[in-house]
């Protein structure tokens, strides 16, 4: 390497809910690893949104579904992504354009967070084309009517799914004997 050169950290932030992880997050937290030193796939923790699962919960699958990829680890967040952006000292923030319905409010969410913090760049990145149909609300609703989602998450979350809807389908139980 030439002497003089720079070596500094690349650090990128992937931020979304996550909720639950698929192969379509993976697919870019593996493209994102290799263009930058370190991913940090960041967990909104929104409390006024319902979500399937808890922050802990979305933060654990994560580490294990990207436990191959070295530099690739999650963390939750709340409040302003642009914010916790720069606590981390992430310059980049990674987001996935899977077709043009994605630009739009993309586009707006992008201008936005620079409005917020101009040295902040947004890097989107495509993911392969197997996984452009797929999203997290899709990927729940399959799987909370017993569909078949092998190869739409990961193994982790393809388990974790099915234990979930599992327990919600079980009967409640009875109540104490009235008087
Ligand atoms: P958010 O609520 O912030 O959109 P998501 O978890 O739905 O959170 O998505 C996080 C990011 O991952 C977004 O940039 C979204 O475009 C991208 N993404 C979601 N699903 C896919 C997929 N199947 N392939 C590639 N990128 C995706």
């Amino acid at each position: 390497m030439k002497s003089g050169v720079k070596q500094d950290k690349r650090i990128a932030l992937f931020p979304g809910s996550f909720d639950p992880f698929t192969n379509g997050h993976l697919d870019l937290a593996r493209r994102a690893s290799a263009l930058f030193s370190e991913v940090i796939v960041a967990v909104a923790h929104n409390p006024a949104k319902t979500s399937l699962f808890t922050p802990e919960e979305r933060v654990d699958l994560i580490e294990r579904s990207c436990a191959g990829l070295k530099n690739v680890r999650a963390m939750q967040f709340g409040g302003l992504v642009v914010d916790f952006a720069q606590k981390c000292g992430a310059r980049v923030i990674i987001r996935g354009l899977r077709a043009v319905s994605d630009f739009e409010f993309e586009f707006q969410m992008a201008l936005m967070n620079r409005h917020l913090a101009p040295k902040l760049e947004i890097v989107f990145l495509m993911p392969d084309q197997a996984y452009t149909y797929l999203n997290s609300s899709l990927v729940k609703e399959v799987a909370r009517h017993g569909g078949e989602i092998r190869g739409l998450v990961p193994q982790v979350v393809e388990k974790r799914l099915h234990e979930r809807f599992a327990r919600e389908k079980q009967p409640a139980k009875p109540r104490g004997r009235k008087r």
